[in-house]
């Protein structure tokens, strides 16, 4: 398995995970010509899409979807409730909190976030024994997610906001409470937190996400990565909102 990323931040986020024979998108907040521009990037076109996953409804993760999907015929899957508060019909295969399902031989189990949307959902993938992770857009640690999250050979995590930042930046109020939150987005020591809740024996890849330019920093998200993981031989690296990150191979395909 391998992933890669066509960006991420609070600007737009899309990541791919594919397979040799199956490749998904998880979510797409890209206008139609960027994403195919950001797709030509990993050497890939739409029409290798079989899938595209909907974590939730916010614009950094939809904006693009309908026109992806409807220009291709890219499935979508959706939870219910995002599925409702997009309000498309593209929106064609629902799926359910912690109820497995596959897209071609990738797995996929989704799980609940706490996040401040209708009904977020992120992802765990498998195939072939190997497991990745994809998470952001949450506001705090629960125990769905440690639970979720065990035993991963790769993980994206949220690495969203450094808290002395956020306090001290240009944020209005309502918003820092917002992103400060319990339903808003992980700070640098929470996903340090939750990555040493979560990491095992197995795990060898973390990517830093969803990294905030107006709250953070890269050498706050560098020294939370050293502190969670410190001296393990776990390869870490940071995703951009300009280019995500290149392809990562992830065990045997
Ligand atoms: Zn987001
Ligand atoms: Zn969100």
């Amino acid at each position: 398995m391998r992933f890669a990323s066509l960006g991420s931040g609070s600007r737009g986020n899309g990541s791919i995970v594919a397979s040799q024979t199956t490749a998904v998108l998880v979510d797409c907040g890209f206008s139609y010509k960027e994403a195919l521009t950001r797709l030509k990037r990993l050497g890939l076109d739409p029409d290798d899409l079989d899938g595209i996953l909907v974590t939730h409804e916010h614009s950094d993760h939809v904006s693009g979807v309908e026109a992806l999907s409807s220009k291709h015929g890219i499935p979508v899957y959706a939870s219910r409730g995002t599925w409702i508060e997009v309000g498309t019909a593209n929106f064609n295969k629902s799926i359910y909190i912690n109820d497995l399902f596959s897209i071609g031989d990738i797995d996929i189990m989704p799980v609940t976030v706490p996040h401040d949307a209708r009904e977020p959902l992120q992802f765990v993938f498998s195939c072939h024994g190997v497991r990745l992770g994809i998470l952001s857009d949450l506001g705090s640690i629960s125990q769905r997610v440690v639970e979720g999250y065990r035993d991963l050979d790769a993980i994206s995590v949220e690495f969203n906001h450094d808290v002395e930042l956020l306090h001290q930046g240009p944020y209005p109020g309502f918003l820092k409470t917002r992103v400060g939150g319990d339903f808003g987005h992980l700070n640098n020591g929470q996903a340090a937190e939750l990555l040493k809740r979560i990491a095992g024996d197995r795990l060898k890849t973390v990517v830093a996400c969803h990294i905030s330019e107006t709250n953070n920093d890269t050498s706050r998200v560098e020294q939370a990565l050293d502190s969670a993981l410190e001296n393990q031989n776990i390869r870490r690296l940071i995703a951009s909102q300009s280019d995500g990150f290149h392809w990562i191979e992830i065990g045997t395909p």
